[in-house]
């Protein structure tokens, strides 16, 4: 065994641990307290070393990416235009005297300059929308202002709270903002003209919806996920049930026929949307069957049970584990990434149940 794993055996172990004393395995206290549970499925347990994960469905497969270039440019039509490296993506729209860039992830960096070279020659990026304030998609938006020190930065009220709490010079601060809820803010440059809504509170408190009519494109990040399990806990989303409402409404909200998502190497559909909440309310479904037909305590050391946090912590792992071995045959072959975040996705939705009362 490699130390890797060996390590990531222990740690596993450590952490999906009954409390049990197994005393046909055990060698010493410390090798019982390191027991694994014993009905896990195919899908290896967290901080588990993998030698191999699951094979991506060809349904998820990326646009083909020039290795030279290192980025992918589609033409939406109408002046939108879907640029990604593979992992994150973006959206630009050319205007009458330049361009408007929404979202400057630094995972793609300085090629968003090349390009919007190449997709408007001499054209200066003019405007910049930020999606929400995560660094990971925003975080190039400094350099963009260095190239283009006249860039006018557009975002929502709860973004420019959140990046002047941060103070992070990655991020300038927006000069254009907008606070209404559901309500519409319109905004028109150069004979393009974008609705961006805040529909409630998602994924991040301020994360909007950008809706380039024209195109029929609409650009939602972190929200839905093209082809691909959400990444990790629900995309650690700062509110579980209102992106439940925010996805489940999108198909009705829009009309559009390209979803630039955020992530990963395609752009989505409306199917890709209607598989997320197909997904999403399995995994609802499985969390609360879960939680309902596990026993709290069963499986505790007598000796831990007046150790609330040792008791519930086991009562989680096997909530988890019921909630992951009741999707696998379903899901396992129907989105790329499952096997690596369907515990996350467990933990998570088990935990909103019970704390924010998530209902569908
Ligand atoms: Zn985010």
């Amino acid at each position: 065994m490699k130390t890797s794993q060996r390590l990531g055996a222990a740690l596993a172990a450590s952490i999906f641990a009954t409390a049990a004393v197994s005393q046909e395995h055990a060698h010493g206290d410390h090798d019982a307290l390191l027991t694994p549970y014993t009905n896990t499925g195919s899908i290896a347990t967290p901080l588990t070393y993998i030698e191999k994960y699951a094979d991506i469905p060809d349904a998820s497969a990326g646009i083909p990416i020039d290795p030279d270039k290192g980025y992918a440019v589609v033409d939406l039509g109408d002046g939108a235009y879907f640029v990604t490296e593979g992992v994150y993506q973006v959206m630009f729209i050319e205007h009458d005297d330049g361009l408007i860039l929404a979202d400057a992830p630094p995972n793609i960096g300085s090629r968003l300059l090349t390009a919007a070279e190449e997709i408007a020659p001499g054209k200066p990026i003019t405007h910049m929308i930020y999606s929400h304030a995560h660094v990971d998609h925003i975080g190039f938006a400094a350099e963009i202002a260095a190239t283009f020190p006249d860039v006018e930065i557009v975002a929502h009220a709860l973004t420019l709270d959140k990046l002047e709490r941060a103070g992070d010079a990655r991020r300038p601060l927006p000069s254009v903002t907008f606070d209404t809820e559901g309500k519409v803010f319109e905004f028109n440059v150069g004979g393009q003209a974008l609705s961006l809504t805040y529909p409630a509170p998602n994924h991040q408190h301020g994360n909007i919806e950008i809706w380039h009519e024209a195109s029929s494109t609409l650009m939602l990040i972190d929200v839905v996920f093209p082809g691909w399990m959400m990444w990790r806990r629900l995309a650690l989303a700062e509110d579980i049930p209102g992106t439940f409402d925010t996805i489940r409404s999108l198909n009705d909200r829009y009309d559009f026929e390209t979803l630039i998502a955020g992530h990963v190497g395609r752009p989505g559909t409306k199917a890709d949307v209607d598989l997320q909440v197909e997904f999403m309310t399995d995994l609802h479904n499985a969390a609360a069957g879960a939680l309902g037909s596990v026993t709290p305590g069963e499986t505790v050391n007598p000796e831990d049970l007046a150790n609330p946090w040792a008791v519930f912590d086991n009562y989680i792992d096997r909530v988890v584990i019921e909630c992951v071995n009741t999707l696998t045959p379903n899901w396992e072959d129907r989105m790329a990434g499952f096997d690596v975040y369907i515990y996350d996705q467990c933990l998570a939705m088990e935990q909103s149940i019970r704390i924010d009362g998530s209902s569908l």
